[in-house]
């Protein structure tokens, strides 16, 4: 398997406290990687260096070469609270991201509604973003972390929001991406991961204390994860 992503000895301090304490691990190509953890573990902190959104305080994130020109713009990012601008429709709203993404003007909005109908908001893409619910919010946020079909894509919670049924639609949604891009999203959810994810990274108080498959992890861990990593 083609590597992607080496991240080696990741460390941000915040004052005395490390939010991510030296983690290490690699990314390969179109696979779907969980990262793991309850609330503090430095999830989010995580994925914002990767998205070059913060600077770390040491260690190093390569992104392989396939990701050509500037690699910021062959990375999605959704963060975990994402933020529109109310007064312009999800169409415009995802036709501008498209356009600052630098796609070619000639194909921004025919992009911008195969996007919409994606994620499922083909329907209301001319509604304006501030009268989205919540869930309705988090698909728009895909949309605009993947019109650009980044070659990396990080999703900070994708699902939080989400009611049961949109939570399986959206997981599915991530399954089809993985054929075309790499994702590491980031859930304190195990169920989550179960289906669509290749590899399982848990973060506790910014260490990453376990990785692996799946199955790696659960026959190492006969009883229930959680109670083991999470206590
Ligand atoms: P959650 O599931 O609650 O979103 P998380 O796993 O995403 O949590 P982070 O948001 O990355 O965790 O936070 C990791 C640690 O870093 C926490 O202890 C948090 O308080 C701390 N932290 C995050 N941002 C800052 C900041 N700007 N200044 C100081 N401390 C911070």
């Amino acid at each position: 398997m083609k590597t992607l992503l080496h991240v080696q000895g990741l460390t941000k301090d915040y004052g005395n406290e490390k939010a991510v304490d030296q983690i290490t691990f690699t990314l390969n190509k179109n696979t779907a990687t969980a990262l793991i953890g309850p609330n503090g573990a430095g999830k989010t902190t995580t994925l914002s260096i990767l998205a070059g959104l913060l600077r770390q305080t040491s260690g190093t994130v390569v992104i392989d070469g396939d990701l050509k020109g500037d690699s910021r713009k062959e990375i999605g990012f959704l963060p975990q609270y994402p933020q529109f601008f109310s007064w312009l429709t999800a169409l415009e709203f995802i036709e501008m991201v498209a356009k600052l993404s630098g796609l070619d003007g000639k194909f921004t909005k025919s992009q911008a509604v195969r996007t919409l109908d994606f994620v499922g908001l083909g329907d209301v893409k001319n509604k304006k973003t501030g009268t989205f619910s919540g869930g309705m919010k988090q698909r728009l946020g895909l949309a605009q972390a993947i019109v650009h079909k980044p070659g990396l894509l990080l999703l900070d919670e994708p699902v939080s929001a989400l009611d049961p049924v949109g939570r399986r639609e959206v997981l599915n949604l991530l399954k089809e991406l993985q054929e075309h891009t790499t994702i590491l999203y980031s859930t304190h959810i195990l169920n989550d991961a179960e289906e669509m994810t290749d590899q399982l990274l848990f973060l506790r108080k910014g260490q990453l204390v376990e990785q692996g498959s799946l199955k790696e992890v659960r026959d190492k861990y006969a009883n229930p994860l959680f109670k083991i990593l999470f206590s």
